[in-house]
């Protein structure tokens, strides 16, 4: 073949996604391997959705509403903004990839934390535009020098709130303080992938950062059906953003990039008030436990206000994650994202939070990386 592969294209380092169960279980021969790597719900959807599910199955011979117009007023409903504020995607990642090719061209720049979620430098890769990386600063985001480092070329700021993967989250005063100093033209992106499991007092105002935005920068949440909703499954997230920035965003998605079976799933668990209330709190409690455990066996637990877990584990984490995979429990290393010592773990339900210390206390004497 004779591809011309562009330049920027060649330069993405292709995502390789973690072993799934299924290899994990074939490549070793083990039969009960449990999951802790992707931050996703344990305890899974309101059960309501299942019935959703039946009733949708009915249409599937139909293209779905282009509009997802019943989803789109469940969601604008329950976060009190008008539908033309809110837009869907498969999985709040192609959200992510309609703010960048509606505002990114080549030469532009887009400004994330490092670390953070992988996939905002990837889209901006794809574009051609140019990945502006600032470091974490005693593993929060560095609003300063965030600041500092915008330009006339400066298209979006992504600032995920709390962290992937630190777990970590920025004051909302100096938040606030953050919006008013950066410029018109810069659209923030905040993803709140997470922002269920925060601190009440921690979470900032959406709406009102969404509505009064003259003289200021224009601000988007980003949102997901994916982790506390428990379908990551389905794809589904959502974004909340001024009408202006959704317009653009409609022009760039496909007509029914929302499925008729994600749609009526989604609609249903958001009003499942009582079972999100409920993952919400087992969470919250099962990551204080965790937090305080993990910190017994040696290596050091970040508090965090998501549903995971970073841990120093004091030697290579790679090592540590092949020496988990072998007794069943599949975590995240993380040093493709600079933390060549650290582990991402999710918080799971009580046995497999058990099934998680018990291997990771016996891979850290193991590997001799606590005494
Ligand atoms: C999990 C996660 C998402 C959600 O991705 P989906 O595409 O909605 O599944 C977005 N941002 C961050 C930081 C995440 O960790």
């Amino acid at each position: 073949m004779k591809l011309k592969i562009p330049k920027n294209i060649q330069e993405i380092v292709p995502y390789t996604p973690g072993h799934s169960l299924n290899d994990l279980e074939q490549q070793y021969g083990i039969t009960d391997a449990i999951k802790l790597a992707s931050n996703e719900n344990p305890w899974g959807p309101s059960p309501k959705v299942f019935q959703a599910i039946e009733g949708a199955m009915m249409s599937l011979h139909r293209y779905p509403d282009g509009s997802s117009y019943d989803l789109v007023s469940a969601i604008s409903k329950h976060f009190g903004v008008t539908p033309e504020e809110v837009v869907l995607g498969n999985g709040s990642s192609e959200i992510i990839d309609f703010l960048v090719k509606a505002f990114v061209s080549s030469g532009d720049e887009v400004i994330t934390s490092q670390p953070s979620f992988l996939l905002y430098q990837k889209c901006v890769q794809v574009k051609g535009g140019s990945n502006r990386l600032i470091p974490l600063k005693e593993m929060r985001h560095d609003l300063r020098e965030i600041l500092a480092t915008i330009t006339s070329k400066t298209r979006i700021i992504f600032i995920d709130n709390p962290n992937n993967p630190t777990g970590s989250c920025v004051n909302p005063v100096e938040l606030y303080s953050f919006f008013s100093n950066v410029p018109e033209h810069v659209i923030v992106v905040l993803d709140e992938a997470y922002v269920d499991f925060m601190k009440t007092d921690l979470q900032v105002d959406i709406y009102s950062l969404i509505r009064n935005c003259e003289g200021r920068c224009p601000v988007v949440s980003l949102r997901t059906f994916s982790k506390v909703y428990g379908l990551s499954g389905l794809r589904v997230g959502f974004a909340l953003m001024p009408k202006e920035i959704a317009d653009c965003l409609h022009k760039v998605r496909q007509p029914f990039n929302m499925n008729c079976i994600a749609q009526a799933a989604a609609e249903v668990a958001l009003a499942d008030t009582a079972h999100h209330g409920e993952i919400v709190a087992r969470t919250r409690d099962s990551r204080e436990k965790l937090i305080e455990t993990l910190n017994t066996l040696g290596c050091t637990a970040y508090p965090s206000q998501t549903n995971f877990i970073l841990v120093n584990v004091l030697g290579r984490a790679d090592t540590l994650y092949g020496n988990m995979l072998k007794k069943g429990v599949l975590i995240r290393a993380l040093r493709s994202y600079g933390f060549p010592t650290c582990i991402r773990v999710t918080v799971g339900t009580e046995q497999e939070n058990l099934r998680l210390v018990s291997a990771l206390s016996e891979s850290l004497k193991e590997l001799d990386y606590v005494s």
